[in-house]
């Protein structure tokens, strides 16, 4: 598999949709609603677009998409990081080889346990763990070790984890296929940035030095059997518009390659870190109105592809966004090995970047369930084989929405029963009841109810 990204052909793109045509426009805005997706030159069009007009018709068009597909519903997950150490040096990341001054950790398993519990605690059941790329610090078997003990570890109460999503340096397809019969459900891998010569400076030694091993990434990882991946780019490395079509081809090539394209796109934008310079001073930053607009056109061009917000931007800016196209969020996340379970003063020193929402996970879902959104902490789809292509089958036709919306609202009593603070339980228990009185079918209504009824009365873990 070669490096399929030519630069010259997105810059080519992107000056030819300069200034684009009014009624052109509208009618590609026109089109995204037939949630049928955007050829790349579409898109380009909608990036280039600047009439404030325009932009409000553009966000009315994805809010449309985001409640058609996704209803109300937001997954959420917290983030594990196991360890620091790195031997690569991106000059954006806290973790970097040249940052003398980090603390660096390497979780024992015991460790990791204590953490997983601490999680636990606060209601997750889907963890995204993650580690610096390093030979014997973070090796795939000890990797795969902390798989193992977080799915094993159990809180007294039934708190556990059920899905481990993980975020690691790209491996063969054969240590791919080691990753998949650990249980992982998504493989996350972000490019950084799809502009080469950008990544070469970000990136001037260790083995993410090359571009095509990780852009290549996810195709070995097909190859190996994991048919769940998400891409991503960081933004703030280079223009943004440039990064929104290097996704895209990503994706369409994912399609045309493997027969299924990512099942989620992050959109991580740079947040200060420790010792990093470019985080420091981002070469090329996006204001919050282009973020709302990248936002916007991701949910247009690949309508079908979850979107995930992390704890790295601010409350206001999650809480304009979600409405836009995010389908999975962190919540109360760390991200410095162990910081589920150390002092908060200890942290800044081991972490990768600073964080924009501190809030704890209770105090997030409060607030999104307060605003109407369900959270959801649903693992179903995954447990039940419903992954890659036979996932997208069942989702384009509109059929995942049915399980999906019962699904949350069963996952999110279970978050009310068990973890809620009093103030959460009321509301959740408010937006229960009124999403049971908008469910329109007696049957669904019917099963509904009778299913709410069982974990009131301490069943768990019930999903269709
Ligand atoms: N080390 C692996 C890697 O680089 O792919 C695992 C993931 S790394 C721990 C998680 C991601 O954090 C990186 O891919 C990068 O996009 C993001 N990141 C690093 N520094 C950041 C910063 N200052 N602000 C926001 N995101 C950052
Ligand atoms: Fe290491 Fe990943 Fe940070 Fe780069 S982004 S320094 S590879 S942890």
């Amino acid at each position: 598999m070669k490096d399929f990204i030519r630069d010259g052909e997105i810059e080519d793109l992107l000056v030819k949709s300069e200034s684009p045509d009014h009624k052109h426009v509208l009618d590609i805005i026109e089109k995204s609603k037939e949630l049928k997706g955007l050829t790349v030159e579409e898109t380009a069009v909608l990036l280039q677009t600047e009439d404030p007009e325009l932009l409000q018709a553009i966000f009315e068009a994805a809010r449309e998409i985001k409640q058609g597909i996704y209803g109300n519903r937001l997954v959420l997950f917290a983030p594990l990081y196991i360890a620091n150490y790195c031997s690569n040096n991106c000059l954006y990341c806290g973790f970097r080889r040249d940052n003398q001054d980090l603390n660096r950790v390497a979780l024992t398993m015991d460790q990791i346990a204590e953490e997983v519990r601490a999680i636990e605690r606060e209601g997750h059941k889907r963890l995204l763990m993650l580690c610096g790329e390093h030979p014997s610090r973070s090796s795939l078997d000890y990797f795969i070790e902390a798989i193992e003990t977080a799915y094993a570890t159990r809180t007294d109460d039934g708190g556990e984890i059920r899905r481990i999503n993980v975020e690691i340096a790209p491996m063969s397809a054969p240590d791919f296929r080691r990753l998949k019969a650990a249980s992982i459900g998504t493989y996350v891998l972000f490019q950084e940035t799809y502009h080469h010569e950008t990544y070469k400076t970000m990136h001037p030694s260790g083995p993410k030095a090359d571009f095509a091993w990780r852009l290549t990434a996810m195709h070995r990882a097909q190859e190996g059997g994991i048919d769940d991946v998400g891409i991503g780019a960081l933004f703030g490395l280079y223009d943004y518009r440039y990064e929104v079509l290097g996704l895209l081809i990503h994706a369409r090539t994912l399609e045309a390659d493997c027969g299924v394209g990512p099942h989620t796109i992050s959109i991580p934008r740079l947040e200060p870190a420790f010792n990093a310079p470019a985080a420091i001073s981002p070469p090329c930053p996006v204001s919050d109105d282009e973020f709302k607009k990248l936002v916007a056109i991701i949910r247009m061009a690949v309508p079908y592809t979850g979107m995930i917000l992390s704890t790295r931007e601010s409350p206001e800016i999650r809480t304009a966004v979600f409405e836009l196209g995010i389908s999975q969020i962190s919540a109360g996340s760390r991200t410095n090995p162990g910081g589920y379970t150390k002092d908060s003063s200890e942290n800044f020193r081991a972490a990768q970047f600073n964080l924009g929402d501190t809030r704890t996970a209770d105090e997030v879902i409060h607030d999104i369930a307060i605003r109407g959104h369900i959270p959801s902490f649903c693992t179903a789809c995954y447990r039940l084989g419903r992954t890659g292509r036979d996932f997208m089958d069942l989702a384009k036709p509109g059929l995942i929405q049915h399980f999906c919306r019962s699904n949350a609202m069963m996952t999110f009593k279970e978050y009310l029963m068990d973890y809620a603070s009093p103030r959460t339980l009321e509301v959740g228990e408010r937006l229960l009841a009124q999403l049971l009185a908008e469910t329109e079918k007696p049957e669904t209504r019917r099963i509904l109810e009778e299913r709410l009824e069982r974990i009131e009365q301490g069943e768990r873990d019930l999903f269709i």
